[in-house]
């Protein structure tokens, strides 16, 4: 069925980078087999899935949506890779993103953009715009994406899907290429809170690979969702309903808030007096660590190399000019500025600083408790074309997804109604490790 549907709607919505319809076909051969010969089915047994194209899948490329990689072929698997082949996951093949990740429209992939199913006219939101996109086009049964500042729970709420970031170092980054390593997430995209528990259930865990794995016990997230909500205590942040956040966006997230009332949970505004200086911090944080993780790219080791350089400077140089395309060069020199000696204490050390500060926000509220509820995006999807001269307008989508990343702590985005025709996200963030309760939460709302 994904690829009857992939046939029918791949055309418009570009959500995939690369199809393997002979490896998955394959996969589906040795599973059949498997089935015959009786032995134990996988957790997602037979599942077709796609895997955004900056986690490494052996021998099948793995692109960045850069011109860079427009030619690798990695010769290993990243451990969320290892881990769903191990499930019985079907690949079916690698989703379209924002060059590296640097994104939040698909807009940025050096190929093509991805398009909104629900209006193609309109952005599916970024970077795992892809992964989101095929979800809702029924391209995929789930996909997997991964979210730096917001990428899995945005496109998310753009798209109508259910995408949950977990907390950082829950699940491995080994093999997730790296864009800012201390906040990239992998996460699961899907059509249901249910199959979210379950791809967790999958991909989460120590790995001795990933050094900022985290050696915490994998709950049983599926006995989580229970629907009960009796007694759950919930916080908004008055700053999440605040100026820029649309009308009706607002009204559809006050009506999932008295849905939650009515299930037994109460709802208390509350601040993180922070959050203004979230947006600020993460472009200094996130493109420092981008500006330094992007030095590995240099025309010999991985991807493209320029023709005819005149020494291994020039190697270097023409190689990075033409692999990388503008927002990913904006990030190295914006990252590269911030960390040069003179600025480093002034920007970089500044920006740690304040990281510090919003997540002491979230340690407070979490104190009293057990969930943060607001809006994943301050808006529905917009048009495709009318950001990309505002580089500005266009990070502040992110603004209520930011916090939660340089917090550390886990978000899902779900789909709490629409506003003309578009879906909108409610965004569920809960205490560092207890992805149970946001699950639950989001699984009762549902
Ligand atoms: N849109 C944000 C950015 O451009 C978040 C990207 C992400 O989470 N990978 O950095």
């Amino acid at each position: 069925e994904a690829f009857r549907n992939i046939g029918a709607r791949e055309e418009r919505v570009k959500a995939y980078l690369t199809l393997d319809e002979e490896g998955a076909r394959e996969t589906a051969r040795k599973l059949d087999d498997k089935l015959a010969s009786g032995e134990a089915r996988g957790l997602l047994f037979g599942l077709p899935m796609g895997v955004k194209d900056n986690i490494v899948t052996e021998g099948l490329r793995t692109t960045c949506a850069s011109q860079f990689l427009s030619n690798y072929d990695p010769i290993y698997d990243a451990t969320v890779m290892t881990k769903l082949r191990q499930a019985d996951a079907v690949t079916l093949g690698k989703m379209n993103m924002d060059e590296f990740a640097m994104g939040g429209s698909n807009e940025n992939s050096s190929f093509y953009p991805v398009r909104n199913p629900w209006d193609l006219e309109r952005v599916p939101g970024g970077s795992s715009g892809g992964s989101a996109a095929a979800v809702a086009a029924g391209e995929a049964y789930f996909t997997i994406g991964s979210d730096t500042g917001g990428s899995i729970r945005q496109p998310a709420s753009y798209c109508g899907v259910v995408g949950l970031k977990p907390t950082y170092g829950l699940v491995s980054r080994f093999g997730l290429v790296a864009f800012a390593s201390s906040l990239d997430q992998i996460g699961p995209i899907t059509k249901n809170v249910q199959d979210s528990a379950y791809v967790m259930q999958a991909i989460a865990g120590y790995d001795a690979k990933d050094s900022t794995s985290a050696k915490v016990d994998v709950p049983d997230y599926l006995s989580a969702l229970t629907g009960d909500i009796k007694g759950l205590r919930i916080a908004v942040p008055k700053e999440y309903l605040g100026e820029g956040v649309d009308a009706q966006v607002k009204d559809i997230i006050m009506s999932a808030l008295s849905k939650l009332e009515s299930l037994g949970a109460v709802w208390e505004e509350v601040s993180l007096p922070h959050t203004e200086y979230a947006v600020a911090t993460y472009y200094l944080l996130a493109s420092s660590e981008a500006s330094s993780n992007l030095a590995r790219f240099d025309g010999v080791r991985y991807g493209v190399r320029a023709d005819n350089p005149d020494n291994l400077i020039d190697l270097y140089h023409q190689s990075r000019s033409q692999g990388f395309g503008p927002e990913v060069k904006r990030r190295i020199m914006l990252g590269t500025y911030a960390l040069s000696s003179g600025y480093y204490d002034a920007y970089y050390l500044k920006a740690q600083k304040v990281r510090t500060l919003i997540k002491q926000d979230f340690d407070r509220v979490f104190e009293n408790y057990d969930v943060v509820i607001g809006p994943t995006a301050p808006t529905t999807a917009f048009k495709l074309g009318s950001q990309v001269e505002d580089p500005l307008t266009m990070y502040l989508n992110d603004i209520l997804t930011i916090p939660v990343s340089l917090a550390g702590v886990p978000a899902i985005s779900i789909n709490a109604g629409f506003a003309d025709g578009l879906p909108v996200g409610l965004q569920i963030i809960g205490r560092a490790f207890d992805e149970s309760t946001v699950l639950r939460t989001a699984h009762a709302f549902e």
